[in-house]
């Protein structure tokens, strides 16, 4: 069994009450190690350390705080393999994509450390007499709150940006992955670049070490990635201290399949990034409308993409898709598909459980109803949902007709069409005949309940400093 300690003001340390919690290898079902479970106590020692240390942090040249990224950036890609072979293990990724998102996560403490020398004020030509401008500066303390679906990539794109430009943080990873957030918290420690209490890891139940972030005066910012209904909880929570936050919850992401779409091409990006990380990425695809005309064609050419997938352990560096990531998540996908079958849908291919471990099989499930459970709600798994659709359904209003606005896959030849729906779709992000390329620069957002604000990019970056107008007459 692993074991590790929570990061507190530099110190590695256990939880004042003793409490730990155990987190499991979902390709065995097996216990994998044990960390800190902190309570309220041990969120006020982090956030008072984050408090701490941000006096001077946000004091320090620029130069100073990059070069410590850099190096974190450099250590990142030196322990990738660590990093990855952890979050295979813990978090179920086959391990190639775990590295991949490894090296991602190092990509973002990088580009974090060269894009903060970008963040300045403004002046404002008031008159000749005055000088007025709006200066920026750091906000405070910032308490990250990070799911489980992309532990790495995740805890990176919102530390480093918040650091860079001198915040300090708190956070706190998905309990499940656990050990994988300690593990970013070793190689930054190990790293010695940032002082104590810049950077605090610490673990626990969302319910209480959660809640105890949202909920403490001396936070001045939320990041949070996660469920809309935690989300929900979060701002309720944040409102008593005014805090300003930031949301990237859940989705249900239309995937709009034109009559004169290419299906192979489609089919080539649409399955993968169904299947990759099992389907448990915010960003994919959601529920299928397929123009009748190529609907069957789509059918059996996805069938035939879910039964060519490799599954099994995620260690084994040959296979392509893993487990989902618990018992319990694993049981609330099956519920869906179960449900979805109840009510009249046809699995094609897969859903099945497959033991030990919390695999499901990749699955198709065709003939669904736009107004069936399993087309309503966020499943996050390995099912492809595929609803039929005729020239006289109004596929905006359908597409539109959901409480989530994250993002939509359009694939169509015919670019006018797609940039009609790109006109009146809601959502936050549309891709045409692609998946989202997220650059360096590009930022996420949503609209509806998958989110508010911004990350990601120089305008996510902006989302940790506060801004304070400065007018000085120096003549009459
Ligand atoms: P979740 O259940 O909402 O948990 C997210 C985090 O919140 C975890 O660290 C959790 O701690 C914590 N938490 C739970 N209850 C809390 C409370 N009352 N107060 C404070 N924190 C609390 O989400 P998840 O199941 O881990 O992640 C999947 C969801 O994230 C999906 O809905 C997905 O769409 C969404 N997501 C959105 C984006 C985006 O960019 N919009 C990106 C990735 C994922 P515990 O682990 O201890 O429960």
């Amino acid at each position: 069994m692993l074991s590790s300690k929570m990061y507190i003001d530099g110190e590695w340390t256990d939880a004042l009450s003793g409490a730990t919690l155990t987190t499991v290898d979902p390709s065995t079902g097996e216990p994998l190690g044990t960390a800190p479970a902190a309570g309220e106590e041990d969120v006020d020692r982090a956030v008072m350390a984050a408090r701490t240390a941000f006096k001077s942090w946000a004091m320090q040249p620029q130069k100073n705080r990059s070069d410590a990224l850099l190096k974190i950036s450099a250590a990142i890609r030196e322990r990738a393999g660590e990093l990855a072979e952890l979050e295979s293990r813990e978090h179920g990724t086959p391990y190639n994509d775990a590295f991949g998102a490894v090296m991602g996560a190092a990509a973002k403490f990088e580009w974090s450390a060269y894009a903060a020398y970008r963040v300045m004020g403004e002046q404002i030509p008031v008159d000749f007499t005055t000088i007025s401008y709006m200066q920026r500066h750091a906000a405070g303390v910032v308490g990250f709150i990070i799911p489980w679906n992309l532990p790495t990539i995740m805890a990176a794109v919102k530390l480093a940006p918040a650091i860079a430009v001198g915040n300090t943080a708190v956070i706190k990873p998905a309990s499940i992955n656990s050990l994988i957030g300690l593990k970013m918290a070793e190689i930054i420690h190990d790293t010695g670049a940032l002082p104590p209490g810049v950077v605090n890891f610490v673990t626990g139940p969302g319910g209480t070490a959660g809640s105890a972030i949202a909920k403490h005066p001396e936070v001045d910012i939320i990041g949070f990635t996660g469920s809309s209904e935690t989300g929900k909880t979060l701002l309720r929570d944040a409102a008593d201290t005014v805090k300003k936050c930031i949301m990237e919850l859940g989705g249900n992401n239309p995937v709009l399949v034109l009559p004169d779409a290419d299906v192979d091409k489609a089919l080539d990006i649409l399955a993968w990034r169904q299947f990759n990380n099992s389907g448990q990425h915010c960003s994919g695809p959601g529920r299928y409308y397929i123009h009748e005309r190529i609907y069957d064609e789509f059918v059996q050419k996805f069938k035939a993409r879910a039964e060519a997938v490799k599954m099994g352990d995620s260690k084994d560096k040959t296979v392509e898709m893993g487990p989902v990531v618990s018992a319990e998540h694993q049981r609330h996908v099956l519920d869906y598909i179960k449900g979805a079958v109840g009510e009249g849908a046809r699995i094609v291919t897969g859903g099945e459980a497959v033991s030990p471990g919390f695999f499901i099989q990749p699955t198709v499930v065709a003939d669904v109803k736009h107004e069936m459970k399993i087309a309503r709600e966020e499943v996050f798994g390995p099912v492809a949902v595929l609803i039929k659709y005729t020239d006289d359904d109004d596929l905006i209003a359908l597409a539109n007709d959901s409480r989530y606005g994250l993002c939509s896959h359009i694939w169509t030849r015919d670019l006018g069409a797609g940039m009609k729906l790109v006109e009146n779709l809601q959502v936050g992000a549309a891709f045409i005949n692609t998946q989202m390329l997220m650059d360096e620069q590009s930022w996420g957002t949503s609209v509806k309940e998958s989110g508010i604000g911004k990350e990601g990019g120089l305008r996510g970056m902006l989302e940790f400093t506060d801004q304070k107008l400065v007018c000085i007459k120096y003549a009459d």
